[in-house]
């Protein structure tokens, strides 16, 4: 396990008995509560998003080999796109597929959280504006995206950023890997050093135009394998040592 490395805090945001607080995550599920009602295991608590954001701003075709499935020509700047507050779950809660679409996709993707207000921040100094990182799926209606020729519509319903499970920091993320399940079978499999535009390149695009508020997030880009989240189908986003973060989906209600 990844929380025995030195350096490496796992940060939970956590309900508990109707009280919210946050707590580090130790080996084997214990919980170290920081602040909020006590508990001992995370079996214990509901998760909540390891975050707050104000925004989230989600990148577009960051890995060659996903561009070349989309068919579209890998960007020659970082190509960004919001995604709204009110679209973030926890690991756990469902995502609501909406009906009248014909293609509503799963995209796994390392996130990283702010850890202070941040503008033009250079990419020598990007890293010391990190929180932390957890896993995310940029849940995308696949035929508004097309249609729209612009994200907002097609990444902007609600439960279409689960984040989580919990926020890690203290390590190296150039070596991570991310991997996408649906009902247990691998459908996406990537490395953080495979993408177009590393972090820092990143964190300074963004920053250069919009201000990043603590606890905002920025979604880095899917590696190759999107696909259906089907109705009744479990998603899971796995990144190694940040855990997994599980999504059942479900059919829209009105
Ligand atoms: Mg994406």
């Amino acid at each position: 396990m990844n929380a025995g490395q030195p350096g490496v805090e796992r940060l939970v945001r956590y309900r508990f008995r109707g009280q919210t607080g946050r707590a580090r995550l130790h080996e084997d599920g214990v919980l170290e509560p920081l602040d909020g009602p006590p508990v001992r295991r995370l079996d214990e608590v509901e998760l909540l998003p390891p975050s707050e954001p104000s925004k989230i701003v989600g990148v577009g075709l960051n890995y060659h080999a996903h561009a070349r499935e989309m068919g579209k020509a890998v960007p020659e700047e970082p190509l960004l796109f919001l995604k709204p507050s009110t679209a973030v779950i926890a690991s756990g809660q469902p995502i609501v597929r909406p009906a009248g679409f014909e293609r509503v996709d799963y995209e796994g993707e390392l996130a990283l959280v702010f850890s202070r207000r941040a503008r033009h921040i250079s990419e020598a100094e990007a890293f010391s504006v990190v929180a932390g990182y957890c896993c995310c799926n940029d849940v995308t209606v696949r035929d508004l995206q097309q249609r729209d020729g612009q994200y907002t519509r097609a990444k902007g319903f609600d439960t279409f950023a689960p984040l989580g499970p919990w926020l890690v920091s203290g390590l190296n993320p150039d070596v991570l890997r991310i991997t996408t399940r649906v009902d247990g079978t691998v459908r996406q499999q990537g490395a953080v050093a495979d993408m177009i535009f590393p972090l820092p390149r990143l964190i300074a695009t963004v920053t250069r135009v919009m201000t990043m508020l603590p606890g905002d997030v920025l979604t880095t880009g899917t590696p190759p394998g999107v696909g259906q989240a089907q109705v009744g189908s479990v998603i899971e986003v796995e990144i190694d040592g940040l855990g997994v973060l599980r999504n059942p989906v479900v059919a829209e209600q009105r």
